[in-house]
């Protein structure tokens, strides 16, 4: 699925985020920057130790903010870094964390002048966060950005990892478009 907002295409693809070629790959990274699981695993392995070294040397981020090094051995020139909230019970500032770390995302891409970005469901996998609501949060908040912003950025894309993802994130937009 794919629309087109102001100079910006968003899209909705099932894939591997490793293989994107965007100028720029987000990782849903923990706070340590230390690597893990799921996506952040994937990303370190296919973008080799420099990406790990840079994220050392940074030492952490903030969950809700962002941080960016090298692709390393991926065809993304970057990875930024964000760190999305754990879900407990909705009742701990979870949405605006995970809002905010897609702006912060976007803010960094916007500073880099990078024009083609791809995100991951993010804190939807370890973290837990409820996929219909993150979708929601997700796509809410990167259609404000490019609404709002003078943005260099052309193509925007979520790389969802499962058929189950992808439909859960096309039924969000299409019910966003409607509005
Ligand atoms: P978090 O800790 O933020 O929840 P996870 O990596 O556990 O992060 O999961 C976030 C999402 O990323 C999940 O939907 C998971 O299925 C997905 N995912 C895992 N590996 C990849 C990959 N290689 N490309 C894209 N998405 C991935």
């Amino acid at each position: 699925m794919e629309i087109k907002i102001n100079s910006t295409t968003l899209s909705l693809i099932k894939g591997d985020i490793t293989n994107e070629d965007t100028d720029a790959i987000v990782n849903a990274a923990n706070s340590r920057l230390a690597g893990g699981g799921g996506v952040d695993g994937a990303i370190h392995r296919a973008g080799g130790p420099k990406i790990i070294d840079e994220c050392r040397k940074i030492g952490g981020c903030p969950t809700g903010s962002a941080v960016i090094t090298t692709g390393g051995n991926l065809k993304a020139k970057y990875v930024i870094h964000t760190v999305g909230p754990v879900y407990r019970d909705g009742k701990n500032r979870e949405a605006e964390l995970l809002s905010s770390a897609y702006r912060k995302s976007l803010e960094l891409a916007a500073s880099k002048e990078i024009k083609s970005i791809a995100f991951p469901s993010i804190s939807t996998g370890a973290y837990g966060y409820p996929i219909n609501e993150a979708s929601e949060i997700a796509l809410n908040t990167v259609i404000e950005f490019i609404k709002t912003t003078v943005v260099p950025l052309q193509i925007m894309r979520f790389v969802l990892f499962s058929d189950k993802d992808l439909k859960v994130y096309e039924e969000t937009l299409r019910s966003i478009i409607k509005k």
